[in-house]
């Protein structure tokens, strides 16, 4: 491919757009393809599988750098501008192609390393992530530590040629099927912010173990982890000794910003199931104009569905600053505060106007997709939670945002 190095952004699109039409394997225009259902993670358990297509897919992408095309071609990245990479975004949307790889490593925790990790750290992990060969899991909260993280005290020991880690995280989602671990440990227990550390661990240590626990709308896709006397190497500490909160809370604003897209996305609130108009009209009838026949259900859904369109238009506007900017600030706040809001008030729409069938769990008296949205309702209830509560991001817009003082 030519190099466009910011140039015709026209020609990259159209070479883009020819780029992914030859490469995308055919088996994968089948809604219905057969693929792994954990595939889009990548990870050590896909390693020798070269025959599913969604892995054929990422490989074929990583290939090119454009998982994460942004990040530079010496961290197998695709050496893009931001403005390029924008455009590979669009059109694998445009196109309805399949996301290549689904990975906390590139949403959350390689935007960090390229920030503060050594160069030899950075040579380790990047490249694995942008090829999806190693899944991360994220070990922050703690059964005491929420909201409040700062009070979280898995405890790490300088033991001279390595560090000891005794402690248990709670609601890491996937440890269980993640190879490494990016963590916060206290190395200071004398100190509160300025004693936690950042440390990257390697899952297959002696000394961890993972219990599944399961959510309200049956999935189990989070754990309790434990760690007990396990050995890290020296080098996996990224900054300094108890310099880890100032990490921690860059890789939140990195958080935040990506599970508010994917709750736009409807992902996890159940708006896979389709279009709430049509929905309502299927489910509740139309009127003789074609219009949903309830004027009060019909202006709540106008009214959440115009809300989504100002928060799209919103979004694509932070994303535009973040693209001339240093990466995400604390608005994204704003943005994961109000993502989870609509979602949640999407869903609940979505269960009222399917009156009886809104409540299937199992069983033949409801369609595959009435129970995938009945459970997707429940699944939003996490959405206010996961990534720091509604209430914790509103104190971070007051805060940080609007520079309100610290209620005394
Ligand atoms: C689906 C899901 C996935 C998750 N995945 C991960 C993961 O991979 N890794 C990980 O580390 N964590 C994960 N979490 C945990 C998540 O980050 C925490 O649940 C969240 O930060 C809240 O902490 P907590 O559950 O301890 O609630 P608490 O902090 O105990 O909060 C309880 C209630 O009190 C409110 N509250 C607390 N403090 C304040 C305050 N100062 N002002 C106003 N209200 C307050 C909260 O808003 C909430 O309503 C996940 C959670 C969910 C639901």
């Amino acid at each position: 491919m030519a190099d466009f190095g910011g140039g015709d952004n026209e020609a990259f699109r159209a070479d883009v757009r020819a780029w992914l039409e030859a490469n995308y394997p055919p088996e994968l225009k089948n809604r219905d393809a057969v693929v792994h259902p954990e595939a889009t993670w990548g990870g050590r358990q896909f390693a020798g599988n070269t025959t599913d297509p969604q892995l054929i897919w990422m490989r074929k992408v990583a290939e090119k750098g454009w998982t994460a095309p942004t990040w530079p071609k010496a961290y197998g990245g695709g050496g893009l501008s931001k403005d390029e990479a924008r455009i590979v975004e669009q059109e694998i949307s445009r196109g309805h192609y399949r996301a290549p790889l689904a990975s906390f490593g590139l949403w959350m925790l390689g935007p960090v390393l390229l920030e503060y990790a050594t160069e030899a750290q950075k040579q380790e992990h990047l490249p694995k992530i942008v090829r999806g060969e190693i899944r991360w899991c994220q070990g922050y909260s703690e059964p005491g530590a929420g909201s409040d993280l700062a009070s979280l005290a898995t405890k790490c020991e300088d033991k001279g040629d390595h560090w000891l880690i005794n402690g248990s995280k709670i609601w890491t989602s996937y440890a269980n099927r993640a190879d490494w671990c990016f963590c916060l440990v206290r190395t200071d227990a004398t100190k509160k912010h300025e004693g936690v550390s950042f440390i990257l661990i390697d899952m297959t240590s002696p000394g961890i173990e993972t219990r599944p626990i399961q959510l309200i709308s049956g999935e189990s896709p989070f754990c309790e982890t434990f760690f007990t006397d396990v050995k890290v190497p020296k080098g996996n500490l990224v900054g300094q000794v108890n310099g880890g909160w100032e990490i921690a809370k860059r890789l939140l604003q990195y958080e935040r910003q990506n599970i508010s897209a994917g709750f736009g996305g409807g992902g996890s609130a159940g708006g896979s199931a389709g279009d709430l108009g049509q929905m309502a009209k299927d489910y509740v009838g139309a009127d003789e104009t074609g219009a949903v026949d309830d004027a009060d259900l019909r202006a709540r859904i106008t009214r959440n569905k115009m809300d989504f369109q100002s928060f799209y238009l919103t979004l694509n506007r932070v994303a535009a600053e973040t693209r001339t900017s240093n990466g995400p600030s604390a608005a994204t706040s704003i943005i994961k505060y109000a993502a989870a809001s609509l979602a949640q008030e999407r869903a609940e729409l979505m269960v009222e106007l399917m009156g009886n069938q809104g409540l299937g769990w199992e069983g033949e008296g409801f369609s595959p997709s009435e129970i995938v949205a009945t459970r997707g309702w429940l699944r939003t209830k996490a959405n206010s939670i996961e990534g720091g509560t509604s209430e914790i991001n509103l104190n971070v817009v007051s805060k940080r945002v609007l520079g309100l003082p610290d209620p005394k």
